[in-house]
């Protein structure tokens, strides 16, 4: 079989050696075999050779010369391994292939082959085992094409498809990268921090909007600049710079966080208070590239945090008490207030219901309230009455509003509680003190009303009349001092009081004083000893207010000793202190009551039998004025039946002035008689008036409204008007006004009578043109006073 192949493929010399018994067989197989080893040898395009077992080539043929390179003489009997590049060679890979083909018969496959010069093609192979029927494998027939070329378009093809399909994946990342880095530029755009970003050496590479905005820097200008150059850092309370904490970031490669209380200066020296963070940018190695900072402005943060901690404080220091419920009535939160309202502390009350404070006797009162508080409702002043840890009730005015969660949904209620005890209190002596002044205003009328029939019955008897003007004289002082007082009380309430103060001799005051009430005093047949230094004591005081005080206190002394017993009046020196004591043998004050007295309408007795009458408000308006004058004044007495001591107190003033000439008093007695106009719209007033001043020897006319006064005074050109205030058609301030407009009006001595005498009114009446303000009832002796004082003016 071999020499028969050779025969047929070899254009080997052995085929003259084919063996008898075959080259006799058929003439024309014999013709056809040798065509086809023709045709065989003659093949260009194909390497078509045969190996012997062992892989030696034994034929050749022309397309395997023009393949390889090898002549027949120069390959045949070598091993085929040598058309194998050596890699090939190395990993026994030609002996591979014989073994597959003597397995299956045939082997294929595409590779890289190896030209005698050493060149490499691309072949296709295709290797057939020759089997001796007998003895199996005896040798292959091997065939080789060159596909350099279209391998080689293949390989371009393929590298193309590659490149093409690397450059789409290239651009598909770039537009990946890009849409990225859209995406974050609009989210670090859009975010509400800072964002500042560095390289490896701590300069910037990025500012989002809110970094430059809060810095004062653009992108572009921060760019390249070191990040302590833009984000400039001082602690907040020592003013020190703080370490950036990209410094950190970048030494340490971790997170770093940034101290509380920490200022970012901008660049155009505008603080906010920041809080920040920073972070490291790791390379695709892990190795720290950059960082990135984030910072927010923590001004409102802080404003709210600030508000909350400050609701929390009002909260916790009011006096009143605050309570959060829950909707089915238990306690969620117990201020400071409630532990002092309740007595029961935080602890004790939080998750307890709130029923525990409520009476027994109210049983429906919570379940009612909380009804509405479901509803929505709010209470406003809701009075009523709890219960202390103690068991004492308190009177409390509640204020319930519904607490709401951010949907709007009632979730509890809040519940501020305050102690209105003493408001109740007050207004209990509010309405007993109505009832009282009604009681003592209408007092004094009696007599007066009694005394003005005592006239109109007494016919000649001088000493009748006498007796009842003097009652009256004492009844109009009475309710004078009433009126007097309550206007006081009024003025110390609403921080009016007013006073002039100079220095004076404190005898002088003590004298203004006995002028006003030691007649008092020695109508009920007092015993009143007056005891004053040798030296004098100055103080800086309003003689009249303070005066006003120390009569207060003798007048109590009478009114609430016996007729006829003592009275004590004493000034001293005690250091720097000038005291004024005054001192009875009366009543005396029971212990409880000695604190008390000073308060406003507080009685001791207050039973219809007391002997006095008075509105509880003369102590009160002498310690306001004492205090206005830096000075203190307490009570003692040794209890009830021994009399009391009432001991002011005052700081001293060192003075060489010499003691002011007694005022007050009488003034001159009027010689010859003045024209008169009164006007008042009271023709009572007006006319009881006129009276007294014809008695006293003037020329008197009357008008009843404005606008007929300054008729009057056209027509009568008085040297002195006498004008009220308050009046139809034309007030007084405007009467005065028309008066002083005219050429006759502007030397007549005009005088304001009215019931307004605040300090307010007196500047009015000045500014309106009055030469004098008188209150109403106008003392005769003031009257005089201020006749006497017109006609020096206008003489
Ligand atoms: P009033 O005398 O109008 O009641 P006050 O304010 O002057 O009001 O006095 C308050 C109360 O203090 C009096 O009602 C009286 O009970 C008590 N009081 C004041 N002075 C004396 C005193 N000298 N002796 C005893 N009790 C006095």
């Amino acid at each position: 079989m071999l020499s028969f192949l050779k025969r047929l493929f070899g254009r080997s010399p052995t085929h003259e050696s084919l063996p008898a018994a075959q080259a006799g067989r058929r003439f024309g197989l014999r013709e056809s075999e040798e065509h086809f080893a023709q045709l065989v040898a003659g093949v260009h395009d194909y390497a078509v050779f045969l190996l012997d077992r062992r892989g030696n080539v034994l034929s050749w043929n022309a397309g395997a010369e023009r393949l390889k390179g090898y002549k027949a003489d120069e390959i045949v009997g070598q091993h085929f391994s040598k058309f194998y590049p050596e890699e090939a060679v190395s990993s026994g890979w030609p002996a591979h292939e014989l073994e597959v083909a003597s397995a299956n018969g045939r082997f294929e496959e595409e590779g890289w082959r190896v030209r005698k010069d050493g060149s490499r093609f691309w072949a296709s192979v295709a290797i057939t085992a020759l089997r001796d029927d007998a003895r199996g494998v005896r040798g292959f027939l091997k065939i080789t094409r060159d596909l350099t070329d279209r391998h080689q378009a293949e390989e371009q093809a393929r590298r193309l498809l590659q490149e093409e399909s690397a450059r789409k994946a290239a651009q598909a990342s770039a537009e990946e990268i890009e849409r990225q880095r859209q995406q974050l530029q609009v989210t670090l755009a859009s975010i509400g921090d800072g964002v500042v970003v560095t390289d490896r050496e701590g300069h910037v590479t990025f500012l989002n909007p809110v970094a430059a905005e809060l810095t004062g820097w653009n992108t572009q200008e921060a760019t390249g600049q070191p990040l302590d150059r833009v984000f400039r850092i001082v602690n907040e309370e020592t003013r020190r710079p703080v370490e950036n904490p990209v410094t950190r970031v970048l030494r340490e490669g971790v997170v770093v966080g940034l101290a509380n209380h920490t200022v970012l200066i901008a660049r155009d020296g505008r603080e906010v208070p920041i809080d920040d963070c920073g972070a490291p940018i790791r390379a695709g190695g892990g190795a720290v590239n950059g960082a990135v900072l984030v910072f927010r402005d923590v001004t409102e943060v802080r404003r709210a945090a600030e508000a909350r901690s400050y609701l929390a404080a009002i909260v916790e220091s009011s006096d009143d008490a605050i309570i959060g419920k829950t909707l089915d009535g238990r306690i969620a939160s117990w201020n400071r207030g409630a532990e002092r309202l309740y007595g029961y502390s935080a602890t004790e009350m939080i998750g307890r219901p709130l029923s525990t404070l409520v009476p027994p006797e109210h049983p429906d009162e919570l379940p009612a309230i909380m009804e509405r508080v479901r509803r929505g409702e709010h209470f406003d002043h809701f009075e009523t009455q709890r219960v202390r840890k103690d068991g004492s009730r308190v009177e409390v005015s509640l204020t319930i509003s519904p607490i709401r969660d951010a949907e709007g949904k009632v979730v509890g209620a809040s519940k501020i509680a305050r102690d209105i005890t003493a408001r109740k209190e007050d207004e209990r002596r509010r309405t007993e003190f109505l009832a009282l002044l009604a009681h003592e205003l209408r007092n004094p009328l009696a007599p007066l009303r009694s005394s003005l029939e005592v006239i109109r019955l007494a016919g000649d008897d001088r000493e009748a009349v006498e007796q009842a003007r003097s009652m009256m004289d004492r009844q109009l002082r009475h309710l004078t001092r009433l009126v007097d007082d309550l206007l006081d009380v009024s003025r110390i309430s609403r921080g009016k009081l007013q006073l002039r103060k100079e220095r004076v001799p404190l005898a002088a005051v003590v004298r203004h004083a006995l002028d006003v009430c030691e007649g008092m005093a020695k109508q009920n047949g007092h015993d009143l000893t007056v005891t004053l230094p040798d030296e004098p004591i100055y103080v800086d005081a309003d003689t009249t207010r303070l005066a006003q005080a120390v009569c207060n206190l003798l007048s109590n002394a009478v009114k609430y000793s016996d007729p006829g017993s003592r009275v004590w009046l004493t000034v001293r020196r005690e250091g720097a202190d000038a005291v004024i004591s005054v001192r009875d043998a009366g009543v005396g004050i029971p212990a409880e009551m000695l604190p008390r007295v000073f308060d406003m309408f507080v009685q001791v007795d207050r039973t219809l039998e007391r002997a006095q009458g008075g509105l509880g408000v003369g102590l009160s308006i002498a310690r306001r004025l004492v205090e206005a004058h830096g000075g203190t004044v307490e009570a003692r007495s040794p209890g009830y039946g021994h009399g009391s001591e009432f001991v002011i107190r005052l700081p001293t003033v060192r003075s060489t002035v010499h003691e002011q000439p007694e005022g007050g008093g009488p003034g001159p007695r009027l010689a010859g008689g003045r024209r008169i106009l009164v006007v008042d719209d009271n023709v009572d007033a007006a006319a009881s008036l006129a009276m007294m001043l014809k008695i006293m020897g003037h020329e008197v006319r009357t008008a009843h409204d404005g606008l007929a006064g300054v008729e009057a005074a056209a027509a009568s050109r008085p040297d002195v008007i006498l004008l009220d205030i308050g009046m139809p058609k034309l007030n007084g301030y405007d009467a005065c006004r028309r008066i002083r407009a005219e050429p006759w009006g502007r030397d007549v001595f005009i005088v304001a009578v009215t019931g307004w005498g605040q300090d307010e009114d007196k500047r009015r009446s000045l500014e309106a043109g009055f030469d004098h303000h008188l209150t109403k009832p106008a003392e005769p002796a003031d009257l005089e006073r201020v006749l006497s004082a017109s006609r020096t003016a206008t003489s």
